[in-house]
């Protein structure tokens, strides 16, 4: 009896296994039914994601200042507002006639498009050491008036000093806004004959920092204002539009940060937005360049390009920057661009895959 019980079991057990079997064996087969929704590929899926980068219908700057109705000293002060005062400049001595207009035409090339915002002063540094140090303590007396001896000894007067020293002509602002009354500053070593588009390299920062007015709409610490990427790439994709070198500056741009995007696939400007990563980058040499330089000039010249694509020049400098000041710098690039900063990389890093040519000509307006 036993034997028999045991019997049919394991016919039981077979039966079942090999049901299994040939359940399982069909299950893989293919379904007959054809397919004929076709996926979308790769690259007109990019496309359709680029195109939610777009003009929103979010409020305008005119209705944010017509609403703003809580007290900010910077504001009051109108510090976010074009100014009567005229930019002024200092030069020292050793420099001629031809270099100090230089800088005051790109000065005023920049003011033409974005407003006149200050008051500035501009400080010009030739060669000479002696000279420099006295417009160096010009500079302190202006930017640095709350602590005039360490900006001389230990800090901008020594930059400027060095200026002189090893005769580069490289720039920087200064945005003194904790001064009373708040002032702004850039200063530039020996001008070259690319002097004009420096000067409007660095009057874009004194427009950017006009809007930036100390964080009063959140009280978060990670206070973003623009994204260093976009700070610099903004900088310098409008100086040289407004020097007629918008096309070659972009394709020379584009092949850098594509490049480097392939020989550093892990770092991107995403990595600017974090102070540790930042430090770390700060010290490294990345394959095909400086990380940060090459992150925040060229590969973010290509990410404002893209930004400025997909609106407009104008739409970018005098929309989306002045809302800064009343959105903070995370709500003012969601409400202007319709994507958060976070959606923007991820659009950005699959746009940094197609090929040079594909992204010059997805990239065609300005282009003339
Ligand atoms: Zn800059």
């Amino acid at each position: 009896m036993l034997y028999k019980f045991l019997l049919i079991l394991i016919s039981f057990i077979i039966i079942l296994a090999c049901s299994n079997e040939v359940e399982s064996v069909t299950s893989v087969e293919p379904k007959v039914e054809p397919n004929f929704s076709e996926k979308p590929s790769p690259k007109a899926k990019l496309k359709e994601r680029i195109k939610e980068i777009k003009i929103t219908e979010s409020k305008s700057i005119y209705d944010l200042e017509n609403e703003y109705d809580t007290s900010n000293r910077l504001i009051e002060l109108g510090w976010n507002k074009p100014t009567e005062k005229s930019p002024e400049f200092a030069m020292t001595d050793d420099l001629s006639l031809a270099a100090l207009n230089s800088v005051v035409e790109g000065v005023s090339i920049g003011t033409e498009y974005l407003g006149n915002y200050g008051p500035l002063k501009v400080f010009i540094i030739g060669s000479d050491i002696d000279e420099a140090k006295i417009v160096a303590k010009e500079f302190c007396e202006w930017a640095r008036k709350d602590n005039i001896e360490y900006c001389i000894n230990k800090d901008q007067g020594i930059e400027i000093v060095e200026m002189a020293i090893y005769e580069g002509n490289n720039g920087f602002a200064q945005h003194s806004r904790h001064l009373e009354p708040p002032n702004q500053s850039f200063v530039m070593g020996n001008p070259d004959k690319s002097a004009v588009k420096i000067a409007i390299h660095e009057y874009v920062h004194i427009y950017q920092n006009a809007h930036i007015v100390d964080g009063w709409w959140n009280d978060k610490e990670d206070y973003v204002g623009l994204p260093r990427w976009l700070e610099e790439g903004s900088a310098e994709i409008l100086a040289r539009y407004l020097v007629g070198d918008y096309a070659d500056y972009l394709r020379e741009s584009l092949n850098i940060a594509k490049y480097f995007k392939r020989d550093n696939p892990n770092i991107s400007i995403r990595n600017l937005e974090n102070e540790e990563d930042l430090r770390i980058l700060e010290k490294k040499d990345c394959l095909g360049g400086h990380c940060v330089g090459t992150l925040q000039y060229e590969t973010g010249a290509v990410a404002t390009a893209l930004l400025i694509n997909q609106t407009s020049m104008d739409y970018f400098y005098k929309e989306y920057i002045p809302k800064i000041a009343y959105l903070g710098g995370e709500k003012a690039f969601e409400t202007s661009f319709n994507i958060t900063i976070n959606e923007f990389h991820q659009i950005f890093d699959s746009f940094l895959d197609l090929s040079v040519e594909e992204m010059m000509s997805f990239l065609d307006k300005y282009q003339e």
